[in-house]
């Protein structure tokens, strides 16, 4: 494979904080893999960018994306700036509209020493997957929705057959790839909804229901999002992978990373059929931006489903083998235990956690 040209997209806040780390891993990698080649180049997009060009995903970054084999983004937003209808500046999610990223996988699972609010969890006991369909549902109508006089506002949900087809389908593929729940070890795909109330919710389980049928050797389940709350708090181990709509998957997947150590535990991509973003989780933190005490470790996992992505993409050997690395790099990091960031209980800053997983590779 030649050289992978990678749109990094740093962003605001702690954004370029962990992103550096995550190149920084990126590029130990490229010493430790001798075929995987990377090619990093950074582009303006988010609060910071809007403020001084009054745009926040310029032209050339978004074409940057569109030619890139992938895009690894840090995080974009200031709750200070906002637009004239008072709105945040959000570009990461309009790059999901722009270039189909119809599919958003959460990965939520429990790394060593990272400590949960539920109580003995050990490592591996929560593993599951949570996909998003990331480009209708309720954010169909993204800075779309009416406003009636300053009395009544409304936004629409929209599911469509084609749209739940392909996000359902591409969860079942990958529950294919995985070993199953890890407490049952079983392959099952979980479709959370509120069907019982609204009848676009009732159209996206009928459409789970028909697409099921084309893999008969994976089991399926059904909840409705309100048990999933519970549930994913009670007995989350039981979980191999859920699919749900747009917003039930927003909120559902920063509960799961609540379970798992926070948001910086929590890495993300947003996939499509050409292109995919790979990015943490979490915003740009405001509270804690420029005080180098961010997690980078949701940044430097998201980078890590980046190789795997592009392993399966390029039938990449190098690619892949590169994620099997940087994912045992962070678990020896964690078993370790010496250098975890404020909010695994530890002390060390953003560099010290990017420095040591670069050093576990090596
Ligand atoms: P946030 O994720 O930025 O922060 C929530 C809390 O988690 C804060 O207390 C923060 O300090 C903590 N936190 C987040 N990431 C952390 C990390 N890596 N290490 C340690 N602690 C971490 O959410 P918010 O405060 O609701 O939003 C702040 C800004 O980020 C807003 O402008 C919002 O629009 C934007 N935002 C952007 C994205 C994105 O770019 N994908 C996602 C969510 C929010």
């Amino acid at each position: 494979m030649g050289t992978y040209r990678i749109a990094v997209l740093p962003g605001d806040g702690i954004g370029p904080e962990v992103i550096s780390e995550g190149v920084k891993v990126l590029e130990v990698l490229e010493r430790v893999v001798p075929d995987l080649r990377l090619e990093c180049r950074e582009y303006p997009a988010g609060a910071v960018c809007y403020l001084a060009r009054k745009d926040a995903l310029p032209p050339e970054t978004l074409e940057a994306c569109r030619q890139a084999d992938a895009i690894f983004l840090g995080a974009m937003g200031d709750p200070k700036v906002r637009m004239p209808d008072g709105t945040e500046v959000t570009p990461q999610i309009s790059l999901r509209f722009l270039l189909d990223l119809y599919a958003g996988v959460r990965p939520i699972k429990m790394y060593p020493n990272v400590g949960s609010p539920l109580h003995r969890q050990d490592p591996g006991s929560i593993d599951l997957l949570l996909i998003r369909e990331n480009v209708e549902g309720f954010f169909a109508s993204m800075h779309r929705g009416l406003l009636v006089g300053d009395q009544v506002a409304t936004d629409t949900l929209v599911i469509t057959r084609r749209g739940t087809e392909r996000v359902v389908r591409f969860a079942f593929e990958l529950s294919r790839k995985r070993k199953g729940s890890p407490v049952t070890g079983t392959r099952v795909v979980t479709c959370v909804d509120k069907a019982n109330v609204f009848r676009s919710f009732a159209f996206f389980r009928k459409v789970f229901d028909e697409i099921a049928t084309e893999f008969p050797e994976i089991k399926t389940n059904h909840v409705y999002v309100d048990a999933m709350a519970l549930y994913l708090v009670q007995r989350p181990g039981d979980f191999d992978v859920v699919v749900a709509e747009n917003l039930l998957g927003d909120i559902l997947s920063d509960l799961g990373a609540g379970l798992v150590g926070g948001l910086g535990m929590a890495p993300s991509a947003d996939i499509g059929d050409r292109h995919a973003v790979f990015q943490p989780a979490h915003g740009t933190a405001p509270d804690i931006a420029g005080q180098g005490i961010a997690n980078p470790l949701a940044a430097i996992l998201s980078a890590g489903l980046m190789l795997e992505w592009l392993g399966q993409m390029h039938r990449d050997a190098a690619a892949t083998k590169a994620a099997g690395l940087l994912e045992h790099a962070v678990q020896q990091v964690l078993k370790a235990g010496r250098v975890k960031t404020r909010d695994l209980g530890g002390r060390a800053s953003t560099g010290q956690v990017g420095d040591a997983v670069a050093g576990s590779l090596r």
